[in-house]
């Protein structure tokens, strides 16, 4: 019997180089050399204004939550089929997560549902790109931008991946992008946030959010003499030595793409006789959506259908996972008044979805050993 992980990271090979250089240059504390090349690197790539390299993609979204100035009262838009960090940066300023139903196919948010959710006190909405297929960016542009609201996408998923010839992370006024052990690229744990601002007020803001509120970004620049407490913030800077690793994975970047393209592809590829059945779904997108292939899922008619296949991949040494245990019915999301009733398509989701075995470095012996026993598998199904 083969053993497939669910994940593991994959490594260029110019990982530790890169870090050897940081060392001798004595850069490994933040914003040092490969900080610089990261930051040069997202800002050219990605078209945007400002990139700032961070801890993680939950401390972005907390600095973004900290620059749209969110206040105790106000109400912040986003799906419940999402990672606990995107309602805890809105609880962190006291204000209330307000969660909107997902499109069945996308497992996006709907537009249309954004509206119903619009109160006096809406002050933002907050997109997630679930597996790094993008949200309806028009729309809910047009959106916030008649009723006046901040949009920050939680494109922790969406590093590299477009939507209508704009990259995820660009579209809002803030982008959130994670470099986690488990996203595509990775330098353990990291993240970015994007800045789609000319305003210099605002990216003073955050060189000192994430410098513990102090102006040392422009001290270490020759602006000024010394440097002081300015205002709040905190400590959102990641080790050079992380940023020297990360640079490895980014220049690598369309290359572990494709790969990942090219997995993505094969499941489809052969699970498309039980997708034309409607036996099982995927996601399924149009020329206006470019994905990075962060995560291959599939959707079951049941819960008991989606239990049983996850525990007889299992049995056959094949990991799999579930995704996103919907933040609206988990007991914080209860304490906060929701009930799972709520959010129908957001449960159905959570309850039918089954994330496949997807590494970059996976193997097309590996693929055809998982796609046997899953294909055995679903050829049975009738009967489970
Ligand atoms: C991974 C993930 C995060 C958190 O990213 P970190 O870098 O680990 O903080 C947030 N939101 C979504 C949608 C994610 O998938």
């Amino acid at each position: 019997m083969m053993k497939i992980p669910f994940y593991i990271p994959y490594y260029t090979g110019e990982e530790l180089q890169y870090i050897q250089e940081a060392m001798n240059k004595h850069q490994i504390s933040g914003d040092g050399l490969y900080t610089d090349r990261i930051t040069g690197l997202l800002e050219k790539k990605f078209q945007v204004k400002k990139a700032f390299m961070i801890t993680s993609a939950t401390h972005a979204l907390e600095i973004a939550t900290m620059l749209i100035d969110l206040q105790p009262g106000d109400e912040v838009i986003m799906p419940s089929f999402t990672f606990p960090s995107t309602a805890n940066a809105v609880l962190l300023r006291g204000a209330k997560p307000v969660f909107c139903e997902i499109d069945e196919n996308t497992l996006n948010i709907d537009p249309k549902k954004i509206l119903e959710k619009i109160t006096p006190k809406t002050k933002a909405i907050i997109p997630v790109h679930y597996a790094g297929i993008g949200c309806d960016m028009d729309k809910i542009m047009d959106i916030a931008k008649s009723h006046h609201l901040h949009v920050i996408e939680d494109a922790a998923q969406a590093v590299n991946a477009k939507y209508k010839d704009k990259y995820l992370g660009t579209w809002g006024d803030i982008g959130c992008y994670s470099f986690h052990g488990t996203k595509n690229f990775t330098s353990g744990e990291g993240g970015a946030i994007l800045l789609n601002t000319n305003d210099e007020s605002l990216i003073k803001k955050v060189e000192m959010i994430r410098q513990k509120g102090t102006n040392r970004n422009q001290f270490v620049r020759g602006e000024i003499d010394a440097y002081t407490w300015m205002n709040i913030g905190s400590s959102y800077v990641p080790s050079d030595i992380l940023m020297a690793f990360l640079y490895a994975q980014l220049k690598g970047m369309d290359m572990i793409m494709m790969k990942r393209k090219k997995i993505h592809d094969y499941y489809c590829h052969h699970l498309k006789e039980y997708i034309d059945a409607g036996i099982i779904k995927t996601a399924e997108f149009s020329k206006d959506y470019q994905p990075n292939y962060h995560l291959f899922y599939l959707l079951f008619q049941e819960e008991r259908i989606r239990d049983k296949v996850k525990q007889e991949l299992m049995d056959r040494g094949i990991a799999t996972a579930i995704h996103f245990m919907p933040l609206h019915s988990s007991p914080m999301g209860q304490r906060l008044g929701y009930v799972k009733e709520d959010l129908p398509i957001t449960e159905k989701t959570s309850e039918t979805l089954l994330r496949l075995p997807m590494y970059t470095s996976m193997s097309e012996k590996e693929l055809d050993y998982v796609m046997g026993h899953l294909k055995s598998i679903l050829k049975k199904i009738g009967e489970i």
